[in-house]
């Protein structure tokens, strides 16, 4: 993408996070006025320009809408109806599926939009399209996570930023550094699935102030400090993409003497929020998006619960509208409003995103731990794969794999075995055999929240709590 274009839409970033400064000290009244005006925008948006919106509303428009009128969608029912749903008729699955095999670095489709894909923990492969202005949000969010962990450029020696995350540019945790790099900071990306100890390397020979891992690379990075490997010394950490437990929390505590700003987003909305200063929980973004926790009956679910279901309505989308969206991940908000005194509601609790690290050993016997996102980023750039699931455990790793209609079996089978292999070889270990079952769809067991556990470890799985995830308290 040019350099210029890119500036722009940074300009427009920093423009729309000055704004968001001045939402801190909003009221409650002020914001819930605002994010009602904003959803009434967007639904009237959707119905206007989304053929699928229009046909779901048919009967739920009127002047004033209320959204817990408004019917519930999910990831299945957008990505079947992907054409209906987006409001620009020249983007179509298969288009933009073409697009994504194309995408290298910040490359935009038709000139203006860029297109992220996941398969999120449900296994199902979402794709999720923003024009340049609705990414100009995410990079404003991404800039106020910044701020609220006090992170700022500096000049005429500039902050050196470091994340490490997927290694593709279709998945946010490149993309965003990779769109939002315009000098401001001395900025590097790692790929999490390089070898640890060459982790330790690049790090090193960089030395980052702020750091931005996934919590389980940071956890296995604050291991490497303590045994002396690494030597680094951030002065902000902050975590992203998975959940930060307790002891991945103390453990960097341990190791760099400074506590990790935990953040949630996801594809179809990559900043829901951040924690302040506080550490109380995550806060909610709550002027770009809206998080809704229901429970088994669908009413809201009580403060201080953990949600049976969480819906997103993502206010700023218009290309790609997603209003009351579910989403896998089970939460909990907090009662009170944070200490820090913005409007914004707290995260306490997430629950149901555990995917399990797989420990193999390498060649020397010594034990290997395979972040569960590097098994499902080489799984992603696996095309004709519609949903899959991992069970692991050191003697073996099945994977249950539904293929994209049409798709070769055989050959899909083989392009599964030799990504998994080199990705677990690059790390160092030794690969046990690997299964790969084909079934027409995955089993979603409701007494399990509803969620499927991507990445698991089937020996822990029934002792291991309703979504088998490490759940997150809040810390006081
Ligand atoms: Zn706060």
């Amino acid at each position: 993408m040019h350099r210029l274009e890119r500036l722009r839409d940074i300009l427009r970033a920093l423009w729309i996070e000055r704004q968001f400064r001045s939402h801190d000290s909003w009221t409650p009244k002020q914001l819930a006025e605002y994010q009602q005006r904003r959803l009434t925008e967007a639904v009237a948006h959707a119905a206007a320009h989304s053929p699928f919106y229009r046909e779901l509303y048919r009967h739920h428009l009127s002047d004033t809408i209320r959204l817990q009128d408004l019917p519930i969608t999910d990831k299945r029912m957008l990505m079947d109806n992907f054409d209906s749903v987006v409001t620009d008729p020249r983007l179509t699955l298969d288009r933009v599926q073409q697009h994504l095999r194309t995408v290298h670095s910040d490359e935009l489709y038709l000139g203006q939009y860029r297109v992220i894909t996941t398969s999120g923990t449900s296994g199902l492969r979402g794709i999720f399209v923003y024009d340049r202005t609705a990414w100009s949000v995410v990079l404003a969010n991404a800039m106020r996570w910044g701020r609220f962990a006090g992170v700022a450029p500096r000049w005429p020696r500039r902050l050196r930023l470091c994340t490490i995350g997927a290694d593709t540019p279709v998945h946010v945790s490149q993309r965003i550094p990779g769109s939002g790099n315009v000098g401001l900071y001395r900025m590097r990306h790692l790929d999490v699935t390089r070898p640890l100890a060459d982790l330790v390397d690049a790090l090193n020979a960089f030395q980052p102030e702020v750091l931005m891992p996934y919590p389980s690379v940071a956890s296995l990075l604050a291991g490497e400090q303590m045994a002396g490997r690494l030597d680094i010394r951030p002065s902000v950490v902050t975590t992203h993409s998975e959940i930060l437990s307790e002891e991945m929390a103390r453990r960097i505590r341990t190791a760099w003497g400074v506590t990790p700003f935990d953040h949630y987003g996801l594809s179809e909305e990559p900043n829901v929020g951040c924690e302040c200063g506080e550490h109380r929980g995550i806060h909610i973004f709550e002027d770009t998006c809206i998080v809704e926790l229901l429970d088994e009956r669908n009413r809201p679910a009580s403060p201080g619960r953990l949600g049976h279901k969480c819906l997103l309505t993502n206010l700023y989308n218009r290309t790609q509208p997603l209003i009351r969206y579910e989403i896998s991940d089970m939460l909990a908000k907090s009662a009170e409003p944070c200490s820090c005194g913005r409007p914004f509601a707290l995260i306490t609790q997430i629950g149901g995103r555990g995917e399990d690290m797989l420990i193999l050993k390498d060649r020397r016997g010594r034990d290997v731990a395979i972040p569960p996102m590097g098994l499902t980023n080489c799984i992603d750039a696996v095309t004709d794969v519609a949903e899959y699931q991992i069970r692991h455990n050191p003697e073996c790793i099945r994977l249950q794999v539904v293929p994209q209609p049409g798709a070769d079996t055989a050959e899909l089978r083989a392009n599964l075995r030799n990504t998994i292999e080199l990705t677990v070889s690059a790390l160092g270990a030794k690969t046990p055999p690997i299964e790969v079952r084909f079934v027409s769809r995955l089993e979603r067991r409701r007494a399990h929240m509803g969620k499927i556990r991507l990445v698991a470890r089937p020996s822990v799985e029934p002792n291991h709590g309703p979504s088998g995830a490490e759940s997150r308290k809040g810390k006081p």
